[in-house]
């Protein structure tokens, strides 16, 4: 009877928002400039003040805390069967210059309400719960985005880090340690499936997609696979005033053209998440009065399945075979970067929605089109996360909102979640 009691008092728990409102307002006071927008760039000064903030925090609660070598910051709980690994959930708290409170910084707080919630109801879980606060998520000056997530996953190693410095010569070592890592030793930052039979992620859904359709509750499928090319255009150099319409052999206009085959392509995808860029171009040689002889530029493409790339790919590349035939430019094409999606644990995604159900949530399924620390967890264990709407799509900007009922939603969902892959979950 006793057991029946306790599963239905867990299931009443209801995270406290006023709580966690307070706490999103106190964590980002940390950066905060005059323009409203946060500036709190991975092991600066004020990140690193952030990172004491949040070690304070925990260890009022007083979970057990720990900077790993990569200066990741982990508080754990303990859970009643000490074999079992544990459930990790949380985000970041860096941000890119001038960018907004909630990327990052809403998943580790809610990681943060989720554990002292339980705390102050006495509930014990099976699994040890872990909070995890990556380091050094967004792109940063010494040029290692998701670096605490791929430390931990065994991505990046030793002989990536030596060396490496930001625009101001400061060595990332020499980063590293003052925000408590070790370089020396990074490498047994690594965590392993032994370790961790889970991880979740909370994460601000940088987009309009559940804005548009006024639902709470992003329930993500996959993380965006990127795909990036280098595309070089090769036409004929000529005077701009003396050369006929019908005699020239102009790159730039032969780039126009694919460029917008792309666009056209991405467009009429069948899956609207598919998505395609030209954000660099470089022409030769750039002056006013010469017909351009070279058009290179950068392409990227994303997408949620490898099909889906593949298939806008191929098409695009038949596109590229009639610009090619029409005109005389010659197109020489070199991939820059393949990496795949990311798809999210089957179960976690399961639970997720039977959970938004139960709280009477409305749900919507979704593909990340942003990279996460979660698609590197994915690697090593089950990984699943959640997407919270943004005002306006809008995110690394002082604009960037999340409403705080959207944000209360969701976090039933992961305390829900979290409890129950913790009475499914069997390692
Ligand atoms: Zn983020």
């Amino acid at each position: 009877m006793k057991a029946v009691f306790s599963l239905q008092t867990e299931n009443m728990l209801r995270i406290n928002a006023a709580r966690l409102e307070a706490n999103i307002q106190a964590l980002a006071v940390f950066g905060q400039n005059d323009r409203g927008g946060m500036d709190r760039t991975t092991f600066t000064p004020p990140e690193l003040e952030a990172r004491d903030w949040l070690k304070e925090r925990l260890k009022e609660q007083s979970f057990d805390v720990r900077v790993d070598q990569a200066a990741n910051i982990w508080g754990k709980r303990a859970g009643t069967v000490p074999s079992l690994p544990s459930v990790a959930f949380g985000s970041h708290i860096d941000t890119v210059p001038n960018g907004g409170k909630y990327d990052g910084a809403l998943g580790v707080l809610i990681a943060l309400e989720v554990m002292t919630l339980l705390n102050e109801h006495n509930v014990q879980t099976r699994h040890p719960l872990e909070l995890v606060s990556f380091s050094a998520e967004e792109p940063n000056p010494f040029g290692l985005s998701t670096f605490g997530s791929r430390v931990v996953t065994g991505k990046l190693k030793k002989e990536h880090i030596d060396g490496v410095a930001n625009p101001q010569s400061r060595l990332l070592t020499e980063a590293l340690r003052s925000a408590g890592g070790d370089p020396e030793r990074i490498e047994d930052a690594v965590r392993s499936v032994e370790q961790l039979g889970a991880y979740l992620e909370v994460h601000i859904e940088q987009g309009k997609r559940l804005l548009e359709r006024n639902i709470p509750v992003g329930i993500v499928t996959a993380i965006t696979g990127i795909y990036r090319e280098e595309v070089v255009v090769c036409g004929e150099a000529n005077h701009a005033g003396t050369t006929v319409m019908e005699d020239r052999n102009d790159a730039l206009t032969a780039a126009s053209e694919i460029i917008l085959a792309l666009e056209d392509v991405c467009r009429n995808h069948p899956a609207n998440e598919s998505v395609g860029t030209v954000g660099r171009i470089n022409v030769k040689p750039n002056a006013a009065n010469i017909i351009p002889e070279e058009a290179a530029f950068i392409v990227e493409i994303r997408g949620k399945s490898r099909e889906e790339i593949l298939e806008v790919i191929a098409e695009w590349e038949r596109r590229i075979g009639d610009v090619e035939r029409r005109r005389t430019a010659k197109v020489t094409r070199k991939v820059l970067l393949d990496q795949d999606p990311a798809p999210m644990d089957d179960l976690i995604v399961q639970v997720s929605q039977e959970q938004s159900g139960v709280l009477g949530y409305p749900w919507y399924k979704l593909g990340s089109m942003a990279g996460h620390d979660a698609a590197h967890m994915a690697s090593i264990t089950r990984s699943g996360m959640l997407f919270v709407p943004s005002g306006g799509g809008k995110s690394h900007c002082p604009e960037e909102f999340s409403r705080m009922d959207d944000i209360e939603k969701v976090s039933n969902v992961l305390l829900h979640t979290i409890l129950e892959l913790d009475r499914r979950l069997d390692r």
